[in-house]
């Protein structure tokens, strides 16, 4: 059986949780040692037992955290040579063992096979990641401007999917925001918008995906009940059903999740 739990996910912060048997991983730590430990702990996990960090970019909210976390517990790293070389530039480097992995290219964590693959986001070499346990495919996939058609081939018929619904275009274009960041964000290399993952999460469940959770929302420029309404209603026009054919959920920003069995 496999488990995944949202630890936390937004632009203030993200780390998820994922184990299959008696493998345990972390995709990213951007938020406090402390917190991703008291966090684990909620759900039945200690840190000392993870696996593998498994870091989608350098970007702080998703590495705050990485390396008092690899000092105090000595997790294996796992990153792209572009995302540990940032990490490094910016943090100094990370005090265990490290691991370079190539995109596109499967690799073995314990009885978890991870596939990561590039994805359109502004850093140096940002990854999102489809785990494969065998029985299962989960795919993880945020922070990115739009969705290639590689990616999208890849992400068919997952099982779960942790999917970026970060900004209500509304919202974005009409907020405070400089228009300079708005751009940013609004670029094929910047963020999902709820839009972008309503259009995507139908094409998911069209594929036979039935399992999909929104992570990574903007405190200011989206609601939780927006995104959910605007990605149920699109699924919706597929003729499923929210909650009996698609399970559908929100990560929360500032807590745990509940865990989802896979
Ligand atoms: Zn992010
Ligand atoms: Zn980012």
């Amino acid at each position: 059986m496999s488990r995944f739990c949202s630890l936390q996910s937004g632009s203030n912060g993200n780390a998820l949780y994922f184990e299959n048997g008696k493998t345990k991983l972390l995709i990213d730590c951007g938020i406090s040692a402390k917190r991703v430990a008291q966090r684990l702990a909620e759900i039945g996990v200690a840190a000392e037992e993870l696996d593998g960090i498994l870091i989608t970019h350098e970007h702080s909210d998703h590495v705050a955290g990485i390396r008092v976390f690899t000092k105090r517990f000595g997790t294996p790293v796992y990153a792209t040579a572009g995302t540990l070389e940032a990490v490094e530039e910016q943090r100094g480097s990370v005090e265990s063992e490290v691991h370079v992995l190539q995109p596109e290219q499967f690799f073995d964590i314990g009885s978890i096979t991870v596939y990561p693959f590039h994805l359109p986001h502004d850093a140096r070499e940002p990854v999102g990641y489809i785990l494969h346990t065998g029985r299962h495919k989960i795919a993880i996939a945020t922070d990115m401007g739009r969705i290639c058609e590689n990616i999208a081939l890849e992400m068919k018929s997952s099982d779960f999917v942790f999917l970026e619904s970060n900004y209500d275009e509304m919202m974005l274009k009409t907020g405070r925001y400089h228009p300079q960041l708005k751009r940013r964000i609004l670029s094929s290399e910047g963020h999902f918008s709820n839009d972008q993952a309503a259009k995507f999460a139908a094409a998911l469940v069209r594929s036979g995906t039935g399992n999909i959770m929104l992570g990574h929302l903007s405190a200011n420029n989206n609601r939780p009940p927006l995104a959910f309404e605007r990605v149920s209603k699109e699924i919706r026009q597929q003729g499923a059903e929210i909650g009996t054919d698609v399970l559908l959920g929100v990560a929360s920003r500032s807590c745990t999740g509940k865990i989802v069995e896979i």
